[in-house]
C-alpha cells in the first residue's frame, strides 16, 4: 500500500478514570496547524470504559471526528489491550501522522504501537511542523514532500535534533505536555463520532490489576500556575526555601525549582522545571539562585515575563530574563517580599 493513501492527523486522548488528559488538548491544538497545512482534518482516538461522553469535549478543542473504542477491557491503562486498540485503530483508518503525549503512559503506549505497527516514532518531541525532508534515506530518491519534521533535545540536550519518517506511515510522535499549545475551547462544537471494536482476545499480556494506589498529591501543578518562584542550588538549603514560599504567597504563585534543588533532597520532582521536568509557561517566572542552563532554560524559556535574581552578573540566565537582579538572594528576595507586602496593604 502506498504511503499517499495514509490520510489525516490522529492524537491519542488520553484519559484517566474518564478525566481526559490536559495533553489530549495540546495534541489537538497542534493536530490543527499540521492538518491545516495538509489540508486535512484531525481525528482524535479514545480508548476506554464509557469513556463516549467525552468526545464533545475533544470537539471543542479542535476534534473534527472521534474514534471511540469503548470496552471494560480498557477501563485501567493496560499496555496489551490499549496497544492492542490503537493498532488496530491505526491499521484499519491509516493515519498519515499518529501524536501520543510523553506520560508515563504514553511513553509506554506510543513505541509498542509503533513497533506493532512497523513504523517509526521520535519520542519526546518540544516542536513538530510540516515541511520537506532534504535527503532521502533511502538513496537517490526525489526529495519527499510535506513531511513530519520532529524536533527533540538530544545528546543530554546539548543539540537538537529534527527527525523525519520518510518510507514509513504513520510518522509518530510523543509530545512532552506543556509545550503545544491548546486551542481555546469552541462551545457546542461537534465531531463525528465513529464507534470502532476490534475485538480483545485476553492473553497472556494481559495483566490483571489488583488495586490502585494513587499518590498523595500535596505538591501543586507548576504547570497551571500564573506565577512561579522558582529556585536553584543558589537558595543553599531545604531551610532557606522558605525565603521564596514568603514571596510566592505575597504574589498568590508557587514555588518551583531546578534539577539543583531536587538532587539536594530540598524539594520534591514534581516541581523541577526543565527538560526532564516540567515545561512551563506562566504569566511571570523568577529565576532565583539559577545560573540558566540550557536544560533548565529549555522548560521555562516560553515565559511571559522572566525575572532573574542572581549574585554572578555573567550567569546564563540573564541572557533569558526581562528583568536581572545582580545580588545575594538572601537580601534581595525578603526585601522584595516586604515591599510587595506594604505596597499591596
Ligand atoms: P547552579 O548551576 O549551581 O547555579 C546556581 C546559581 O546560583 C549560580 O548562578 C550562582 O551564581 C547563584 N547563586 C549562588 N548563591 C547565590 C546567592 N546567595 N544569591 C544569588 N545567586 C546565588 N536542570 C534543570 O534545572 N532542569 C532539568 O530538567 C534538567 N535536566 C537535565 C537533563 C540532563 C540530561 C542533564 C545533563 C542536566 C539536566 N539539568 C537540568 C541540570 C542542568 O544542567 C544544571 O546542572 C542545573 O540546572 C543547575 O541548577 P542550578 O542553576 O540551580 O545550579
Amino acid at each position: 500500500m502506498g504511503l499517499e493513501e495514509y490520510k489525516g492527523v490522529y492524537v491519542f486522548a488520553q484519559q484517566v478514570d474518564n478525566v481526559l488528559d490536559g495533553v489530549a488538548f495540546e495534541l489537538l491544538g497542534k493536530g490543527k496547524d499540521l492538518a491545516k497545512d495538509l489540508n486535512t482534518d484531525v481525528t482524535a482516538v479514545l480508548l476506554g470504559s464509557g469513556v463516549k461522553g467525552l468526545a464533545d469535549q475533544l470537539a471543542e478543542y479542535g476534534a473534527d471526528r472521534v474514534i471511540v473504542v469503548d470496552d471494560p477491557e480498557l477501563k485501567d491503562y493496560r499496555t496489551e489491550p490499549y496497544a492492542h486498540a490503537l493498532a488496530s485503530v491505526i491499521n484499519e483508518y491509516k493515519p498519515e501522522i499518529m501524536l501520543v503525549g510523553a506520560t508515563a503512559i504514553g511513553r509506554d503506549l506510543g513505541p509498542t504501537v509503533s513497533a506493532r505497527v512497523a513504523t517509526g516514532l521520535t519520542a519526546d518531541c518540544t516542536k513538530l511542523e510540516i515541511g520537506d525532508f532534504p535527503i532521502n534515506a533511502v538513496g537517490n530518491q526525489p526529495q519527499k514532500h510535506n513531511q513530519l519534521l520532529m524536533t527533540r533535545p538530544a545528546f543530554g540536550g546539548n543539540t537538537i535534533a529534527t527527525i523525519a519518517c520518510p518510507d514509513n506511515r504513520p510518522q509518530m510522535a510523543t509530545v512532552r505536555p506543556g509545550v503545544m499549545q491548546k486551542i481555546a475551547p469552541v462551545k457546542g462544537a461537534k465531531a463525528e463520532v465513529v464507534e470502532y471494536n476490534p475485538g480483545f482476545t485476553p492473553n497472556n499480556r494481559y495483566v490483571e490489576i489488583l488495586n490502585v494506589v494513587k499518590a498523595v498529591k500535596n505538591t501543586a501543578n507548576i504547570m497551571d500556575a500564573k506565577i512561579l518562584v522558582s529556585g536553584g542550588r543558589g537558595v543553599g538549603s531545604k531551610e532557606n526555601f522558605k525565603l521564596l514560599e514568603d514571596l510566592a504567597e505575597v504574589l498568590g504563585g508557587t514555588v518551583s525549582c531546578s534539577r539543583a534543588a531536587v538532587e539536594n533532597g530540598w524539594l520534591p520532582v514534581d516541581l523541577q522545571v526543565g527538560q526532564t521536568g516540567k515545561t512551563v509557561r506562566p504569566q511571570i517566572y523568577f529565576a532565583i539562585g539559577i545560573s540558566g542552563a540550557i536544560q533548565h532554560v529549555a522548560g521555562m524559556e516560553d515565559s511571559d515575563l522572566i525575572i532573574a535574581i542572581n549574585k554572578d552578573e555573567g550567569a546564563p540566565i540573564f541572557d533569558v530574563a526581562d528583568y536581572g537582579l545582580v545580588g545575594d538572594l538572601n537580601k534581595i528576595v525578603p526585601a522584595l517580599t516586604k515591599a510587595l507586602k506594604e505596597e499591596m496593604a
